[in-house]
């Protein structure tokens, strides 16, 4: 199925890209991914092969050793992967945030020391805002860093980190009040601390411990965990960029490309929803014909491919515009709302055009069904993403009467 979701203007390096990673997926993913999600698997051999294939360090610059490439064409192999199975594009997009955090935000020491590695997927990164009481409201943090000479020490606990278990270098967002007296806004006493750790569960590291894997309705075979620092002491040439206070800012501009990334996955879920709900149509016969050729049938496959197309286009258009070193904000924004909207929409249309057979655990939809209600969550709700569209709105249209 290659009618839908074109992309106009892509070189021939991008095609190529492209067109390795969607073989990729229809050979070693597709075939596999329902299997390895019902048995909760974590897919090692997809991942070895998402290695080779270069995609840990696709957005790393070539000097690193990544493959230097634009965050569109980033996006573009997140939307191929999540066509095959949403989970493989959650291991990579913590990895691809917390690279570029590093990329634009950090020491000369620290990309020296990280991106290397990164770009081999030998260091693998995940990124941590969350705590058990607060995740859109991360003004609220209250896992602390304090300055103990040439440390930090960082009590706190953190929620809901995708790759907690499997990372080896954690980028963890803390208060530090060292500099930043009592009173300072929340957003300038914020610090990104860069905690290295063994993979693995239980104590990681001398005061820093991960739990275990949060049981979840969908986005399986990826681990997501709680973790926990009580006393926890990283160096101070391990906060990002060196100088405190700068965490919140680094934060908001690796969400950024996250919130586009997420876009990418729900335009991915959608196509396999539509190719999965496009085929069941034409097979299942009811009243002696195709139920594709009852019209009410019809009429949901015109809906659904154009979502598919609507939310391609916005989220390659939020790629293209950060590309340009322009804010993207608001198109990321109103990427993520809308293809995060309407894959919950076209994957419950592939539902129902399954009638029974939906609800059964040997049909693919069945787990599209369990895992497009993350993409509403992550990298913030609809509700955070209006309340971000709405104020850019009001400060482009800002009324001069
Ligand atoms: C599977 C999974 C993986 C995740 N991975 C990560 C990760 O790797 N790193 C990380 O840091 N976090 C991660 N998260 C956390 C995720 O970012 C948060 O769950 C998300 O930001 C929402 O926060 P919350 O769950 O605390 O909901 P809350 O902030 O408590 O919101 C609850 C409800 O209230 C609404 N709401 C909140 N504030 C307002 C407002 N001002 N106006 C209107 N409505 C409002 C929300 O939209 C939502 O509907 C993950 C979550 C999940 C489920």
């Amino acid at each position: 199925m290659t009618r839908l979701a074109q992309t106009a203007g892509l070189n021939d390096i991008q095609r190529e890209i492209l067109s390795t990673v969607r073989d990729f997926v229809d050979k070693e993913i597709i075939p596999v991914a329902t299997q390895l999600e019902h048995r909760d698997e974590y897919p090692t051999e997809i991942v070895e092969g998402l290695k080779e294939l270069g995609l840990f360090g696709l957005m790393i610059p070539e000097e690193y050793g990544g493959l230097g490439e634009s965050l569109l064409t980033y996006a573009l192999c997140v939307e191929e992967i999540a066509r095959g199975w949403m989970s493989v594009s959650g291991i990579i997009n913590t990895h691809f945030i917390v690279a570029y955090m590093l990329k634009q935000h950090g020491t000369q020491e620290q990309k020296d020391t990280f991106l290397p590695r990164m770009a081999l997927g030998e260091v693998r990164g995940a990124f941590s805002m969350s705590e058990p009481a607060l995740g859109s409201d991360v003004s609220a943090i209250s896992s602390k860093g304090v300055k103990d000479g040439d440390e930090y020490v960082l009590h706190g606990q953190k929620m809901w980190l995708t790759n907690g278990g499997t990372s080896t270098l954690v980028a963890v967002l803390a208060r530090s009040d060292e500099g930043h007296p009592e009173g300072t806004a929340p957003h300038k006493s914020m610090t990104t601390f860069l905690v290295e750790k063994e993979p693995g569960f239980g104590e990681v590291r001398p005061g820093l411990t991960i739990p275990g894997k949060i049981d979840k309705m969908g986005y399986k075979g990826v681990d997501t965990t709680e973790l926990i620092m009580d006393d926890l002491r990283i160096p101070a040439n391990r906060v990002l960029g060196g100088t405190t206070g700068r965490g919140f800012y680094q934060m908001m501009d690796g969400v950024e490309v996250g919130r586009v990334n997420v876009a990418a996955r729900g335009c991915g879920v959608a196509q396999r929803a539509f190719e999965l709900g496009v085929s069941y149509a034409q097979q299942r016969h009811t009243f002696g014909k195709p139920i594709a050729q009852h019209q009410a049938i019809q009429f949901k496959l015109a809906e659904m491919a154009t979502k598919v197309e609507a939310a391609h286009a916005m989220m390659v258009n939020a790629a293209r515009k950060k590309d340009s070193g322009e804010r993207n904000d608001l198109e990321a924004g109103m990427a993520k709302y809308l293809a995060s909207e309407y894959c919950k929409e076209v994957v419950e249309d592939a539902f129902r055009i399954h009638g029974g057979y939906g609800f059964s655990k040997e049909y693919e939809i069945e787990r599209l069904y369990r895992e497009a209600p993350m993409l509403l969550i992550g990298e913030g709700t609809a509700e955070i993403q209006k309340m971000i569209i709405g104020r850019r709105l009001l400060e482009e249209y800002r009324f001069q009467g």
